[in-house]
């Protein structure tokens, strides 16, 4: 079981930690951040497939994800 936390407001919307993440658990937002884009969202669905596998904190160019295990 993993959990993790995404600094919606460093996020350039990239989508490359949604595209990596092997459980589907990350959205992209539909509602801009600071920066003006669409942000990371994690899933408010089904949380709990979190793995905590830091696959999604990894690939994110703007280390704005933060994994708990
Ligand atoms: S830690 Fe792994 S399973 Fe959890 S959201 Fe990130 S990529 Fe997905
Ligand atoms: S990889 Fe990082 S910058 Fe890109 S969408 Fe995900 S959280 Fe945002």
């Amino acid at each position: 079981m993993g959990k993790i936390t995404i600094d919606r407001n460093a996020c350039k919307g990239c989508g490359l930690c949604a595209i990596n993440c092997p459980e589907k658990l990350i959205i992209i937002d539909e509602s801009m951040n600071v920066r003006g884009v669409h942000p990371a969202k994690f899933t408010e669905t089904d949380p709990e497939k979190c793995k905590g596998c830091k696959m999604c904190a990894i690939m994110c160019p703007e280390v704005c994800i933060e994994v708990y295990k």
